[in-house]
């Protein structure tokens, strides 16, 4: 019996989620509130850098007993400036949420909070998306990723070039010359099927990630949609991901992690999916320790 090993829960936000303004419409007000949750049910938030570290060196059983990761998908300006929601208000940003709570509750409360961003690489992908998916306002600029890694409450992450977003106009989506100059299939991330789609989704990420921020981004690239093409989990990432500073990948399946996890297909809990309430989540948390 593993006993004091812990295992580790994941949570997983989006930030572009705004469909009201209460808490199971509302992924800000989501963290805000879960947040002091967490912090009351004695659960500390570690770095996901931390829990890959000791997945991949040893040292799991120093964490605490009651780790809690955080992460955020799609990374648009919702995670890094307060903004006006026609419709809903003004939305405090994921960053300032978790400044909110150190300045209510102190530094040393929660001493290793962070947040990893999962952010879209392409501007003519996150323009395209900005004006079919959010409100058409150029929220979706990358200007505020570089000041958030540096500061370090946020880490960015790779969520691939485009996301394969079924919203984005054939002109913008990846075409190989070898396949006719066919337009491969959009929505849907798990049927990439070779090394070339592959370095276009997650190497030119990595690269253009490493321009902006000018230091390594987070070690982990999450799976748009959630979906895990097996090309990129059993042959892709192994082989190139080190190369390139990936070290593991994130899904969506809902689960912990623990120390036996294959670090390829971690998985994470996604709020509004797996959680509609505080009690929710503590229900989920719950059985997890
Ligand atoms: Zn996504």
């Amino acid at each position: 019996m593993l006993g004091t090993v812990p295992s580790i829960p994941i949570l997983t936000y989006h930030g572009i989620h705004v469909d009201g303004d209460d808490y199971a419409a509302n992924d800000h007000i989501g963290l805000q509130r879960d947040l002091t949750l967490l912090h009351e049910l004695g659960w500390q938030v570690i770095a996901l850098e931390t829990l890959i570290q000791a997945l991949l060196k040893g040292g799991w059983a120093d964490l605490p007993t009651r780790s809690v990761v955080l992460t955020l998908d799609d990374g648009s300006w919702f995670d890094w400036y307060d903004l006006p929601h026609p419709v809903h208000g003004m939305q405090r940003s994921m960053v300032n949420i978790l400044r909110d709570f150190q300045q209510q509750y102190g530094s040393d409360a929660q001493p290793r909070l962070q947040a990893t961003s999962f952010v879209i690489g392409s501007a003519s992908a996150r323009e395209a998306l900005d004006q079919s998916c959010l409100i058409g306002r150029d929220w979706w600029g990358d200007d505020w990723r570089n000041q958030a890694h540096s500061e370090g409450l946020l880490q960015i992450g790779n969520h691939s070039w485009d996301h394969r977003h079924a919203a984005l106009p054939p002109g913008l989506r990846y075409e190989s010359a070898d396949k006719d100059d066919r337009c491969i299939e959009y929505g849907s991330f798990a049927q990439l099927s070779d090394k070339q789609e592959c370095d276009w989704q997650i190497r030119q990420t990595q690269i253009y990630l490493h321009e902006i921020l000018g230091t390594a981004p987070s070690p982990v690239f999450a799976y748009p949609y959630g979906q895990v093409p097996e090309i990129v989990a059993a042959e892709y990432l192994p082989r190139y991901g080190p190369g390139m500073g990936l070290l593991a990948a994130v899904t969506t399946a809902a689960d912990v992690v623990t120390p036996d996890s294959n670090r390829w297909r971690l998985p994470r809990y996604v709020f509004r999916r797996d959680w509609h309430s505080p009690d929710g989540l503590a229900e989920l948390l719950a059985g997890k320790v």
